[in-house]
């Protein structure tokens, strides 16, 4: 996948980080919304549109939070849904967690507004493409990055987070 310039992007993920820092709901929509403008101007899609919510929706099982979601898109509105407080704590999550949300939902953009696919999937290469944007995103250096490690769930993989965290 072709990436855009690093440093418009890098400039639009550090102002999103500031309005996070902000606690505003509209500041950090209006950061999401420039760094999705941004990245939709190069891949040639049309703008999806933000909204950013407040605590994540979430499940407890017996006083342990086993679900939470941080993000969805919907296709038939071209709609993106970002949740920045965390479920339990309701704390505003990291700007790095939400710019990671952001990503893969726009990543799902990308699959149906481009490749016309009503279903994008959660595919290795989705992954791959969320991290390449992620990083460029955070100027990360090659040698920071670490790769991603896989676990199969069913039939379908998904990154192991704890892996990559620990690794
Ligand atoms: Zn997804």
């Amino acid at each position: 996948m072709p990436l855009p310039p690093g440093e418009p992007i890098q400039a639009l993920a550090r102002a999103l980080a500031s309005a996070m820092a902000t606690e505003d709901t509209s500041l950090v929509r209006r950061g999401g919304e420039a760094l999705l403008a941004a990245l939709s101007t190069f891949y040639r899609v049309p703008v999806p549109a933000l909204r950013v919510l407040g605590v994540r929706p979430h499940k407890v099982t017996r006083g342990v939070c086993t679900y939470q979601l941080f993000g969805d898109y919907t296709p038939s509105t071209q709609r993106i849904r970002v949740w920045m407080r965390t479920a339990i704590r309701e704390r505003v999550s990291s700007p790095k967690a939400l710019l990671n949300t952001l990503l893969h939902e726009f990543c799902h953009h990308l699959d149906s507004a481009r490749l016309a696919m009503p279903q994008s999937y959660h595919t290795r290469g989705f992954f791959w493409r969320i991290d390449h944007l992620y990083h460029l995103a955070l100027a990360t250096p090659p040698a920071a990055r670490r790769p991603l490690r896989w676990v199969k769930r069913g039939s379908v993989w998904a990154v192991d987070w704890n892996r990559l965290r620990g690794a």
